[in-house]
């Protein structure tokens, strides 16, 4: 019965493993998949990792039973947190709710499914461009997408007015989807300023925000300052949602470990001041219990989401990272191991840059070292990526973009004699 189904395309990103995985060539090089490699390319488990595992299995305690449909409650509890703020007034106020997901793509599909039954309008922005899987998960969850303009090849970085005229013309409560840091594939984030411009934009019209989070702590290396424009919305008291993805924070790719977040709308003002208002604290009592109200209906709502879906997330992971994120100390030495993953990164990004400009390839490279996060959009296009392939053995997607984290400086040379190669051509 099935004989007459089409072959489906491979994946276009994880496509690109497929192919370099067939490749006999003792030099080629996979820039095509978004996961951290050492300096030797090899996957790095990190050694705060090992050792939260390394406990949880010295826990006799510990079983396989199943978890809640919203996971692991310590888990969701400190995820909140970390994207939030450990002062978040959202998170004073129980304002949020916080599922468990699988991973960032199960977070952000959960959080899709949750709109299209239950928020007034349908209607998506995504970044033009954007993560290859965001089209696919919000149209198959029932959202109508469409896209707002981002980059700028002239520039290779914002297109900032761009931007603002495509949210500006959006319907009001239009949701839209934002990178809350290290923008998937381009690189290229607003400053702070423009992300405040953004949020005043984005609260004058009730546009909803939907952060997709897959890359906090990996853009500076501070956990805190990559999450900052995600707290900002958070603090003007609006909606809020955010999907986070612990695959590459942590390592955790496989573990599928991720957390889905809706913080409801609240007050801004202080206790004082809305005492001054109400007349008396018992109602702000009573206001606090109502917002408080509004969480718990959207989780049990969330609840109904999963159920059917798959119907609870899995130990291990969740296990992982809130053994991690609830010790001080082995959160600190998070922090490090974290940074020190950033900081190959943006070298990897200095040592391709002046292997260009030593090689005097034409054009400016300067790009490769402004964007932020694990890829570079090079600005090489699908021609020169196929003569790159076919000629150097170097695997990428056909828009160009090259993970740094894929690189290494025994690797920078090749890539940047293909590189030269292609555009001189
Ligand atoms: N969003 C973006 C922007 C991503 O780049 C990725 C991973 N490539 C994801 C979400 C989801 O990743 P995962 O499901 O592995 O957490």
């Amino acid at each position: 019965v099935f004989a007459s189904l089409v072959q489906a395309p491979e994946d276009p990103i994880l496509g690109v493993t497929v192919a370099y995985n067939k490749d006999p060539s003792p030099n080629k090089l996979n820039l095509g998949v978004g996961a951290y490699r050492t300096e030797e390319g090899k996957p790095l488990v990190l050694d705060v990792v090992r050792r939260a595992e390394q406990l949880l299995v010295n826990d006799q305690s510990r079983v396989k039973e199943y978890l809640p449909i919203v996971g692991l409650a310590d888990f969701n509890k400190l995820s909140a947190k970390l994207i939030f703020g450990a002062d978040s007034p959202a998170i004073q106020a129980n304002r949020v709710a916080t599922v468990q997901g699988l991973s960032g793509t199960g977070s952000l599909r959960v959080g899709a499914e949750f709109l299209a039954r239950h928020y007034h309008q349908l209607t998506i922005y995504i970044p033009q461009p954007t993560w290859g899987n965001h089209p696919k998960v919000f149209t198959l969850a029932g959202l109508s997408v469409k896209t707002y303009r981002y980059y700028d090849p002239a520039t290779r970085g914002l297109n900032f007015q761009g931007l603002l005229e495509d949210l500006g013309a959006a319907p009001s409560g239009a949701i839209v989807l934002l990178h809350a840091c290290a923008h998937n594939p381009t690189g290229v984030d607003p400053t702070l300023e423009q992300w405040e411009q953004i949020r005043q934009l984005m609260r004058s019209k009730g546009l909803l925000p939907f952060f997709d989070s897959a890359y906090q702590g990996f853009a500076s290396g501070s956990l805190d300052a990559d999450a900052q424009p995600v707290r900002m919305f958070v603090a003007d008291g609006g909606e809020c949602l955010a999907a986070q993805s612990y695959a590459k924070n942590m390592g955790l790719y496989g573990e599928r470990v991720g957390a889905l977040s809706i913080s409801d709308a609240g007050i801004t003002a202080s206790k004082e001041v809305i005492i001054n208002i109400a007349g008396s604290s018992k109602e702000v009592d009573d206001f606090v219990c109502k917002t408080a109200d509004v969480a718990s209906k959207v989780e049990s709502q969330l609840k109904l989401v999963i159920r059917p879906m798959y119907s609870n997330p899995p130990i291990h992971g969740a296990s992982i990272v809130a053994t991690i994120l609830k010790d001080s100390k082995m959160y600190d030495e998070w922090t490090v191991e974290l940074k020190a993953m950033a900081d190959r990164i943006i070298s990897m990004r200095k040592q391709l840059f002046d292997a260009l400009s030593a090689r005097g390839t034409p054009g400016d490279w300067s790009h490769i070292i402004k964007q932020i996060g694990m890829f570079t959009f090079t600005g090489l296009n699908g021609e020169q990526v196929a003569f790159m392939t076919k000629e150097y053995h170097i695997y990428m997607t056909s828009d160009g973009r090259i993970s740094m984290a894929g690189l290494s400086s025994k690797t920078v040379p090749h890539l940047a004699d293909a590189i030269h190669a292609a555009v001189t051509r």
